[in-house]
C-alpha cells in the first residue's frame, strides 16, 4: 500500500514510513493520518516475517513498529532491525497500547527511537514521523560528508606523497644545478686567478701612460668577466630567493661612468656615441647596493650597444617624476630615481616585448646568432630591479631605437657631501669655452656640465660653425675638439684654428674615442696635448679644462709604478711561508706576490708535498689551494692538524669554489681562514697580516723575537 509523494518534495526532506502491525485497522488508521501529510510515502507490512525484506527493499526513513503481534513480539522485530545492516540506524517509532514505563523502558532498550501510545493524533504522529525521519537524513548526508572527506584525505595523502617524491626529485636537480654552476665558477675562476694576478704584477712595473691605460682596460675587462660569472651565480640566487643586497654609500655618477668605461671600447669599436648624464639635482652620494645598480647598467648599456649599429647610447640617471612615483610602492625615506638607456639601435617588435625579461628569452634566435648573447641579462636586471624596490620596461620602435627604462629605491647620506671637483675658487669659472661636437647628447651634456662650473660655453655642432664663430672674433680661453666630426675632423679643425689670431695659442682639448695620445705627430703639428678619452668622465673632464685654463700641458711621461704591495712586509712581519698550489700559472702569480712582500716562499704542488716540507721544517703559514691532486687541501689540513696539535702553521685555504659551503668545509677541515680566488695583493696582505701576527705572538721563540714585530 503506498501513497504517491507529492511532486514538490525534494529528496531530502522526503519521509518514507514503514509500518508492521497485524492489524490491518490501524494500518488503515495511521494511512489515513499520514495521507493528509504531504511528501509522506507511507509502506504497511503485515507480516513481521517479510518486513525485513520489504524494509531492505524500500529504505524508511522511519519504521512504525507495532509491539504486540501474534507471531512475533514487536521488541523482537526492534532487535531485529537493529541487527540488519541496512535498517540498524533507522529511526524506529514503537506502536504500542501499553502505557507501563517499564514496556516503555523495555522498548528504548531494545533499541527503538521513540515510543507511541496507540493510536495518537494525527498532527502528533505525522511531527514525530518527520522528525525522526529528518534526523535520520541528516545523520545519513552527515556520514556521506564524512565519507567524502575521508576520500578527498586520502587523495590529498596521495598528492601530497607524490608532491614530496616530485619536491625531492627538484630538489636533487636543483642540487645538480647549483653543483653544476659551482664547478663551472671555480674552473673559470682559476685562470681568471692568473689574468687578474698577473695584471696586477704588470701594474707594478715601469710602464708609459698608454701602457697602463691598455692595463687598466685588461684589469677591468677581466673584472668584468668575473662578474659576468658571478651574474650566473646570481641569477640562480635570486632564483634561490637568496639574493642579499647592500646598503652603503657610493657615488651615483662613478657608478655610471665605470660601467660606460667598461663598455666604452666596444661602443668605440662600433663607432658608437656613448653618453652619460646624471640630473643636477641629484647628489653625489646616495645609499643603495652599487654592485647591482652597475650590474643592471652594464646589462642594458651593453645590449644597447649590441644591438646599435650607428647613432648613440646614451644613458640618463634622474629623479622619478610624480607620475613614476605614484605607481611605486615606496619605503619610508626613499628616493626613487629613474634610470633611461636610449639607444638608435634595431628596436623590438611591439609583439615580443613581453617575453624580453624572461629567462634565456631572445627576440628571435637569429639575434643570438648575429650578436651572441644569453638571453639571461635582461632577466637578471628586472629581477634585481625588482629587488631594488623598482620596476622595469621598455618603449621601443622596431627599426628607430629603443629606450629601456628602470627604476630604484635609494637612500641618501644624513651629511651630503660637498661636490670635491668645483670649489669656488676652480680656475675654471668665468672662463670661456668654445665647445665642437656633432652629436647633439653629447654637445649638450658638455655645455650643462661646464656652465655648472661656472664656465661661459659656446657650443657648435660642425667645424665650420666653430670657425666662422672665431672669425666673427669670439675670443676663448679654452676649446674641446670632437675627433670625428662630419665634414673636417678635429685635428683638421685645430689645424685651421691655429691659422686664425684668436686661436693661435688658444688651448685646445681632443675629444677622441681612439687612444690618441701627446707625441701624435697630427695632433702635435696642430698644437695639440691634452686628450679627453670618451666616454667623458666628470673628473676627468674638469681636470683636463683646468690644464688648459691653467696652461698646465700634460707631457707624456712615464707613469711611476703604483705599488700594490707593501714591500717592507717581511722585514716587519717575518714570514716562513708554504705556498701549494698545483696550477703553474697561479703558483707563480702566489710566489711572485708573496716575493713583493719580501718573503722568500717555498712551494708544494699537492697536500703530500705539504707535509713533507711540513716535516724537514716548521712554518709560519700554509697557504693551502684546496683543489689539488694526490691529496687535496681539505685533507692536507686534516692531517697537519693531527701530526702537529700543538705548533701547527696557520692554514689558509685558497680557493675558487664561493658557493655557501665551501668555507664551512675549509674551516671543519682545521683551517684558519678562507682566501677566495681571485685574489688582489691587497687580499693576501691582510691575511698574512692577521693570521702572521697571531702566529708570532702565540709561538714568539719559534721564528721572531716579539720585538721584531711592530704592532
Ligand atoms: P642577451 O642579450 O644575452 O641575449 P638579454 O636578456 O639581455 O639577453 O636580452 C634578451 C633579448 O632582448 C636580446 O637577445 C635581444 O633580442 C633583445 N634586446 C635586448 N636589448 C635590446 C636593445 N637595446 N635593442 C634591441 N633588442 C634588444
Amino acid at each position: 500500500m503506498t501513497a504517491p509523494l507529492s511532486a514538490a518534495t525534494s529528496p531530502e526532506s522526503r519521509v518514507i514510513v514503514l509500518l508492521v502491525d497485524d492489524q490491518t485497522m490501524v494500518a488503515e488508521a495511521v494511512r489515513r493520518a499520514l495521507a493528509a501529510q504531504e511528501g509522506i510515502e507511507f509502506h504497511y507490512c503485515a507480516s513481521p516475517a517479510e518486513a525485513v525484506l520489504l524494509a531492505n527493499q524500500i529504505k524508511p526513513t522511519v519504521i512504525l513498529q507495532d509491539l504486540v503481534m501474534p507471531q512475533m513480539d514487536g521488541l523482537a522485530m526492534v532487535r531485529l532491525f537493529r541487527a540488519n545492516p541496512e535498517t540498524q540506524e533507522t529511526p524506529i517509532i514503537v506502536l504500542s497500547t501499553r502505557e507501563e514505563p517499564q514496556t516503555k523502558s523495555d522498548a528504548f532498550a531494545a533499541g527503538a527511537n521513540d515510543y507511541i501510545v496507540k493510536l495518537p493524533d494525527k498532527l502528533e504522529l505525522a511531527a514525530r514521523v518527520r522528525y525522526h525521519s529528518q534526523a535520520h537524513m541528516n545523520r545519513l548526508q552527515r556520514d556521506e560528508a564524512f565519507h567524502a572527506l575521508r576520500e578527498s584525505r586520502q587523495q590529498l595523502i596521495e598528492s601530497n606523497t607524490a608532491l614530496l617524491s616530485l619536491n625531492q626529485k627538484l630538489e636533487r636537480a636543483t642540487l645538480a644545478k647549483s653543483e653544476f654552476l659551482a664547478n663551472m665558477s671555480h674552473e673559470i675562476r682559476t685562470p681568471m686567478n692568473g689574468v687578474i694576478g698577473m695584471a696586477a704584477l704588470l701594474a707594478n712595473t715601469d710602464l708609459t701612460n698608454e701602457q697602463r691605460d691598455f692595463l687598466d682596460t685588461i684589469r677591468g675587462s677581466a673584472e668584468s668577466l668575473l662578474a659576468l660569472i658571478n651574474d650566473i651565480l646570481d641569477f640562480s640566487k635570486i632564483e634561490a630567493g637568496r639574493m642579499e643586497l647592500e646598503v652603503q654609500p657610493f657615488a651615483l655618477r662613478a657608478c655610471l661612468e665605470e660601467a660606460l668605461d667598461l663598455l666604452a671600447p666596444k661602443a668605440t669599436d662600433k663607432g658608437l656615441d656613448l653618453i652619460g648624464l646624471v640630473g643636477d639635482d641629484l647628489p653625489e652620494t646616495i645609499i643603495g647596493d652599487v654592485t647591482r645598480l652597475r650590474q643592471v647598467l652594464v646589462n642594458l648599456i651593453g645590449n644597447a650597444i649590441k644591438f646599435t649599429s650607428k647613432g648613440e647610447v646614451a644613458t640618463t640617471i634622474e629623479k622619478a617624476d610624480a607620475n613614476l612615483l605614484a605607481r611605486a610602492q615606496m619605503q619610508p625615506d626613499c628616493w626613487l630615481l629613474h634610470i633611461a638607456v636610449r639607444d638608435t639601435g634595431i628596436g623590438i617588435p611591439a609583439d615580443k616585448k613581453d617575453r624580453l625579461f624572461k629567462a634565456f628569452s631572445q627576440v628571435d634566435s637569429s639575434t643570438t646568432r648575429q650578436f651572441g648573447g644569453t638571453g639571461l641579462g635582461l632577466a637578471i636586471s628586472k629581477r634585481l630591479s625588482g629587488l631594488m624596490g623598482g620596476t622595469i620596461w621598455v618603449e621601443s620602435v622596431a627599426g628607430a631605437g629603443s629606450t629601456f627604462h628602470f627604476t630604484i629605491q635609494v637612500k641618501l647620506p644624513s651629511e651630503q657631501l660637498r661636490p670635491a671637483l668645483c670649489g669656488p675658487q676652480a680656475s675654471v669659472i668665468g672662463k670661456r669655452l668654445l665647445i665642437v661636437e656633432d652629436n647633439q647628447t653629447q654637445r649638450d651634456s658638455l655645455k650643462r656640465q661646464t656652465e655648472q662650473w661656472g664656465m661661459i660655453a659656446h657650443a657648435a655642432a660642425t667645424a665650420e660653425e666653430a670657425l666662422a664663430r672665431l672669425r666673427e672674433g669670439g675670443t676663448f680661453d679654452a676649446a674641446i675638439l670632437d675627433l670625428q666630426l662630419p665634414t673636417q675632423d678635429g685635428l683638421g679643425l685645430a689645424e685651421a684654428i691655429r691659422q686664425l689670431p684668436a686661436g693661435k695659442t688658444m688651448p685646445v682639448v681632443l675629444l677622441t674615442s681612439a687612444r690618441l695620445r701627446a707625441g701624435d705627430t697630427r695632433a702635435a703639428a696642430a698644437g695639440i696635448s691634452l686628450f679627453l678619452h670618451k666616454p667623458v668622465r666628470q673628473s676627468q673632464l674638469f681636470e683636463m679644462l683646468c690644464r688648459a685654463v691653467e696652461g698646465r700641458i700634460q707631457q707624456e711621461k712615464k707613469a711611476p709604478a703604483v705599488s700594490d704591495f707593501d714591500e717592507k712586509m717581511a722585514s716587519r712581519l717575518p714570514l716562513r711561508i708554504l705556498l701549494a698550489e698545483d696550477n703553474p700559472v697561479n703558483l707563480k702569480v702566489g710566489l711572485t706576490y708573496l716575493k713583493k712582500l719580501g718573503y722568500q716562499p717555498e712551494s708544494a704542488s699537492n697536500g703530500l708535498e705539504v707535509l713533507q716540507a711540513l716535516e724537514q721544517k716548521p712554518f709560519d703559514i700554509v697557504l693551502l689551494d684546496v683543489q689539488m691532486p694526490e691529496m687535496d687541501g681539505c685533507q692536507a689540513a686534516r692531517e697537519i692538524c693531527r701530526r702537529w696539535p700543538q705548533d701547527r702553521p696557520r692554514l689558509i685555504a685558497v680557493t675558487a669554489g664561493v658557493m655557501s659551503g665551501d668555507s664551512e668545509a675549509c674551516l671543519a677541515a682545521g683551517m684558519d681562514d678562507f682566501l677566495p680566488k681571485p685574489f688582489r695583493p691587497a687580499d693576501l696582505q691582510a691575511l698574512l697580516d692577521k693570521w702572521g701576527r697571531q702566529k708570532l705572538s702565540a709561538q714568539p721563540a719559534a721564528t721572531a723575537t716579539p720585538g721584531d714585530i711592530k704592532q
